[in-house]
C-alpha cells in the first residue's frame, strides 16, 4: 500500500487502457517510482475478432496498416523491378492474401508479448479486465480470476476508441471495420470502403495495390479537414490506381445475397438510387470513444456536451486527479505519437517534478495511401482562414523523383506546397508533401516549423540529392505569379 496523504490507495496510479497512451504514461510513471497498474480489455468486434495487449495501433491500427501498405507498395515495386533489368515473370506474381495477413499477425502477436514482459520488467500490474469507475477513486473490475477492487490516488482514462458503423439495415450484420480487415480469414475480394478519411483511404489505398477490387463512398469530400487541393490530388491519383470513388453518395442498406455476396444500396446527392455486389463491406465512417461503459457518472467525470469525448486542461479532467489522453481527448489529433507524448509528459508531471505540458499544435501526419500525402502545420484553406489570403503566400511544385524515370512512373501528382506568412521572414505557416516515403520526408521538417522556419531558412537549406526531400529546398514558385510550377529538369 502506498501511503498518500490521509488516506491509504492500492495504487499511486491506475490506468485504463493498454494502448498507446496508457501504456506510455503507466511504464514512465513506474520508472519515476509510483506504482501503477493498467487494465486493458478488448470487446470482440460483431464478427467476434479479437486482439492482445497494446491497443488499436499495434492490433488493429498503425502497424497492420503499415504493413500491408508495403505489400501493396512492394507490388509496384516488383514492376519496376523488370524496368530496372530484373528477370520476372510479372504476369505470375500475386499477393497470396493467407500469407500476408500470417505474417502479419504473427509480428502482432510478437509485440504482444515483447508489450507483457516489457510490462512485467517495469513493474507495471497488466490486468486483463474491462475497469469502470467506482467512484473518483475506485476502479472494478471483473478477471478471469474474479472480482477485484482498486483504489489510486491518480486515475489515468486512456481507453481510446472504436470504429463506428452505420446505422442502415445489415451494417453490423454483413459489414465490417479496421477491426476485422488485418485479420479477415478469407480473402476481402471485391470491396466497397465507406468512408473517406484517413482509414478508408488507407484501406482502399492497399487493397487495391494487393489486386482486389476497390471503391471508395464518400459522403461529403474526401479528406475533410486536410488541405482540399492536395486531398484532390491524392484522389487522382488513386483513381490512376484504379481505385474507384462515388462521390457524394450515402449508403442505405446491406443485404445478404443467395450466393454470399453483399448487395449493398445507396443514394446519390440527387437522390438517385443504385446498388451493386461486393464481396466485402468495410465501414471507415470515424471511431467513437469508449467513454460510455466506464460509468463516469460514478466519479463525476463530465463529457462535453452530448459527445463522446473528454474535454481536458493539460490532460486533467473537470476532476483534479483523474487524467485523459490519447484518442478520448476533444478535439486532439487521434495520432500514437500524440498519446504517447502526452501520456510521458503526464507522468513526469505527476511523479517527476516536471512542469513540462503537452504542445499539440504543428503535429505532423501521414495518410498512407499508395503516393503518401504527408503534411505538419496548417493547409491553405486553414492559413487564408486565419491570415486572409492577402497575408499568405503559397509555394509551390510538381516534381519528378528520380527513381520514377526508368520505369516511368506517373509523376502527375508528386507535388508539394508550402504555405507562408507573406511579409517579413515569411514563417512557414504549413507544409503539405505528396510522394514516396512522405512520413520520412515530413518529420524533420515539423522540427523546423516548431522552431520558426522561413521561407528564406527553407530556401537557403542546401539539399540532399538525388532525393525528394530536397524538393521543399528548391521551391521558389509563388501560386500568386502564375508561372508554371512543373519542373524543368531533374537538376535545376
Ligand atoms: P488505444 O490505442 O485505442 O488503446 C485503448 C485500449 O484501452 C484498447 O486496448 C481498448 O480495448 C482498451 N479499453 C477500452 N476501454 C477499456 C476499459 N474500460 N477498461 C480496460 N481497457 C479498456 N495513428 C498514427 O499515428 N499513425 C498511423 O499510421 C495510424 N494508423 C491507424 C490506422 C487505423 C486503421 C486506426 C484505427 C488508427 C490508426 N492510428 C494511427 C491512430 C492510433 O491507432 C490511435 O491514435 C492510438 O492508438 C490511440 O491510442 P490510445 O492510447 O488513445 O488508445
Ligand atoms: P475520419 O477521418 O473522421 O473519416 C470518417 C469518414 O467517414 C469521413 O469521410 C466522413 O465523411 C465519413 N462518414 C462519417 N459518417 C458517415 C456516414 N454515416 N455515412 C457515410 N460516411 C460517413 O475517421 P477515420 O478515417 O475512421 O479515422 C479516425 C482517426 O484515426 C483519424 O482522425 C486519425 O486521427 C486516425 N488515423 C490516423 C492514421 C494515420 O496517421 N495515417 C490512419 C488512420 C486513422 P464526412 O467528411 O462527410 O464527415
Amino acid at each position: 500500500m502506498a501511503p498518500t496523504g490521509e488516506h491509504l490507495f492500492d495504487y499511486d496510479l491506475v490506468v485504463l487502457g493498454g494502448g498507446s497512451g496508457g501504456l506510455a504514461a503507466a511504464k514512465e510513471a513506474s520508472a519515476l517510482g509510483a506504482k501503477v497498474a493498467v487494465l486493458d480489455y478488448v470487446t470482440p468486434t460483431p464478427i467476434g475478432t479479437k486482439w492482445g495487449l497494446g491497443g488499436t495501433c499495434v492490433n488493429v491500427g498503425c502497424i497492420p496498416k503499415k504493413l500491408m501498405h508495403q505489400g501493396a507498395l512492394l507490388g509496384e515495386s516488383l514492376k519496376d523491378a523488370a524496368a530496372y533489368g530484373w528477370e520476372l515473370q510479372p504476369e505470375n506474381i500475386k499477393n497470396n492474401w493467407a500469407s500476408l495477413r500470417q505474417a502479419v499477425q504473427n509480428h502482432i502477436k510478437s509485440v504482444n508479448w515483447v508489450t507483457r514482459v516489457e510490462l512485467r520488467d517495469k513493474k507495471v500490474e497488466y490486468i486483463n479486465g474491462l475497469g469502470v469507475f467506482k467512484d473518483s477513486n475506485t476502479i472494478q473490475t471483473v478477471t478471469k480470476q474474479g472480482e477485484r477492487t482498486l483504489t489510486a490516488k491518480y486515475i489515468l482514462i486512456a481507453v481510446g476508441g472504436r470504429p463506428r458503423y452505420s446505422d442502415i439495415p445489415g451494417a453490423i450484420e454483413y459489414g465490417i471495420t479496421s477491426d476485422d480487415i488485418f485479420s479477415l480469414k478469407e480473402e476481402p475480394g471485391k470491396t466497397l470502403v465507406i468512408g473517406a478519411g484517413y482509414i478508408g483511404l488507407e484501406c482502399a489505398g492497399f487493397l487495391k495495390g494487393l489486386g482486389f477490387d476497390a471503391t471508395v463512398m464518400v459522403r461529403s469530400v474526401v479528406l475533410r479537414e486536410f488541405d482540399q487541393q492536395m486531398a484532390s490530388i491524392i484522389t487522382e491519383s488513386m483513381q490512376e490506381r484504379g481505385v474507384k470513388f462515388l462521390f457524394k453518395c450515402l449508403p442505405t442498406s446491406v443485404e445478404k445475397l443467395d450466393d454470399g455476396k453483399l448487395l449493398v444500396r445507396w443514394v446519390n446527392h440527387a437522390e438517385e438510387e443504385f446498388y451493386d455486389s461486393y464481396d466485402t463491406v468495410l465501414f471507415a465512417i470515424g471511431r467513437q470513444a469508449l467513454t460510455k461503459q466506464l460509468q463516469l457518472e460514478n466519479a463525476g467525470v463530465v463529457l462535453k456536451g452530448e459527445g463522446d469525448k473528454i474535454d481536458v486542461v493539460n490532460e486533467q479532467t473537470n476532476v483534479p486527479h483523474i487524467y485523459a489522453v490519447g484518442d478520448v481527448l476533444y478535439k486532439k489529433p487521434e495520432l500514437t505519437p500524440v498519446a504517447i507524448h502526452a501520456g510521458k509528459l503526464l507522468a513526469r508531471r505527476l511523479f517527476g517534478n516536471s512542469t513540462a505540458t503537452m504542445n499539440y499544435d504543428n503535429v505532423a501526419t501521414t495518410v498512407f495511401t499508395p503516393l503518401e500525402y504527408g503534411c505538419v502545420g496548417l493547409s491553405e484553406e486553414h492559413a487564408v482562414e486565419t491570415y486572409g489570403a492577402d497575408e499568405v503566400e503559397v509555394y509551390h511544385a510538381y516534381y519528378k523523383p528520380t527513381e520514377f524515370f526508368v520505369p516511368q512512373r506517373s509523376i502527375a501528382h508528386c507535388y508539394i506546397k508550402v504555405v507562408a506568412l507573406r511579409e517579413g521572414d515569411q514563417r512557414v505557416l504549413g507544409l503539405h508533401f505528396i510522394g514516396p516515403q512522405a512520413g520520412e520526408v515530413i518529420q524533420g521538417f515539423a522540427a523546423a516549423i516548431n522552431c520558426n522556419l522561413t521561407m528564406s531558412i527553407l530556401m537557403n537549406t542546401v539539399g540532399i540529392h538525388p532525393t525528394v526531400a530536397e524538393e521543399f529546398t528548391r521551391i521558389n514558385i509563388t501560386k500568386r505569379s502564375g508561372k508554371d510550377p512543373n519542373p524543368q529538369s531533374c537538376c535545376s
